[in-house]
């Protein structure tokens, strides 16, 4: 939030302006644009086809007809809302159901199934420590990971972005109590993945235990779709605590935590944001069931999606634009300068594409950037088209 001080006596309303002023003068004002249409790539904004290349919906399963068969069966056999939280009567046949196949694909005893992986994160770190514990996480750690840190009464120390040696170091300080490392596997913004294999033997060393919030690794990348961990070559010994969301690769919404069947049962009788929050709808764990078929099954997608981006980088390469360093679906581009990266972003509005600004606080200052997603349902040329463009606009900065 901006740092605006209140006066005594200060009236809501205007404080409320002051810091619409501050946020104006800064270049961060946020706003939401209103979007229509059914597909992951083609979508409406304001009367204006646009092509989205700002969407996590990254095997384009979002608006599959078999997810979307399964919403509407869902809903005919079980209603709509769950009526109640999990622990309540709200935990229905489908989340049964999709918990045991998620925990199948994932290779863990248990998955417990949430209501968004900002929950998620929130029920691993408050559950799992107390006063006079620590959470280690990157600097670079989601915003949801940094809220839980701080809702949970643990300390938090943070290393520089992939810093092996600070990472060690902190594990190396005095500490009685328990120590929760925590990492993105594919960072959000940045679109790298963390170094888990000596994240995982620093963790072993130490005693530690490794939270991964694969968030945008599962069903995108390792063996099967299994995830940035999988690709790591490590197991539930190694990573006891993955956590992932229903809403970007899977193309629905909802989020789980998987490891031990022990994990979990201390999971549903400690975490708060998993206890007092309605069970998701049981329909979209249908919806869920038939997405997870998808990831399991269309080895395709996730051929075609890494294809995608190597055309994409190649393409950059060839036109001089610098991308940061990821074989993910996030290919981001900085710019630096907030404003600058607004005038790229509205300009690429106005030739057909979405591509949206990502500014502080979600990235440090002074890495502002376009954060450009791929979907395994955009075509090549959509791809020339937006490299095309990006290369005539900022030619002449
Ligand atoms: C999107 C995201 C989340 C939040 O998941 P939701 O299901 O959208 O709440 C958590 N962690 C990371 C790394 C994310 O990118």
């Amino acid at each position: 939030m901006v740092d605006l001080p209140k006066r005594p006596g200060d009236n809501l309303e205007h404080w409320l302006k002051g810091c619409v002023s501050r946020r104006q003068t800064q270049h961060l004002e946020r706003y939401r644009r209103v979007v229509s249409g059914n597909s992951a790539v083609d979508i409406q904004m304001g009367g204006k086809s646009l092509l989205n290349f700002s969407s996590n919906d990254y095997l384009g399963l979002a608006a599959h007809p078999e997810l979307v068969a399964a919403l509407k069966d869902g809903a005919d056999s079980n209603g709509v809302g769950s009526g109640a939280s999990a622990l309540v009567s709200g935990f229905r046949e489908q989340h049964h159901l999709l918990e045991i196949e998620l925990a199948e694909f994932l290779q863990r005893e248990k998955v417990l199934l949430c209501s968004s992986g900002y929950l998620a994160n929130l029920a691993v770190a408050t559950s799992l420590t107390r006063k006079g514990d620590v959470i280690i996480q990157d600097r670079l750690c989601h915003a949801s990971l940094i809220d839980a840190a701080r809702l949970s009464k643990a300390r938090l120390l943070r290393y520089a972005h992939a810093d092996m040696e600070a990472l060690r170091q902190q594990l190396e300080l005095e500490n009685h109590g328990n120590t929760l490392v925590v990492s993105d596997g594919v960072f959000s913004m940045d679109g790298d993945t963390a170094p888990l294999a000596t994240m995982a033997m620093l963790c072993e060393d130490h005693r530690a235990w490794l939270v991964v919030d694969d968030a945008h690794g599962i069903g995108v990348c390792g063996p099967g779709g299994r995830g940035s961990v999988a690709a790591a070559g490590l197991d539930g010994q190694q990573v006891p605590i993955l956590t992932g969301t229903l809403g970007k690769a899977f193309g629905c919404f909802g989020a789980f935590i998987a490891g031990s069947e022990t994990l979990v049962n201390h999971l549903v009788n400690e975490a708060r944001s998993y206890i007092y929050t309605t069970a998701m709808p049981p329909a979209l764990a249908a919806a869920a069931r038939a997405a997870l078929r998808r990831v399991i099954e269309d080895d395709w997608r996730r051929e075609h999606l890494h294809t995608l981006i190597r055309h994409f980088k190649q393409g950059a390469a060839s036109r001089d634009l610098a991308l940061m360093d990821s074989d993910s679906p996030i290919q981001p581009m900085i710019i630096g300068d907030s404003r600058a990266t607004l005038d790229l972003a509205a300009d690429l509005q106005r030739q057909g594409f979405l591509v949206v600004a990502i500014r502080p606080p979600t990235v440090p200052v002074g890495t502002a950037r376009l954060r450009i997603t791929l979907s395994t349902t955009h075509q090549p040329a959509q791809l020339n088209a937006l490299l095309d463009a990006i290369a005539a606009a900022t030619s002449h900065v």
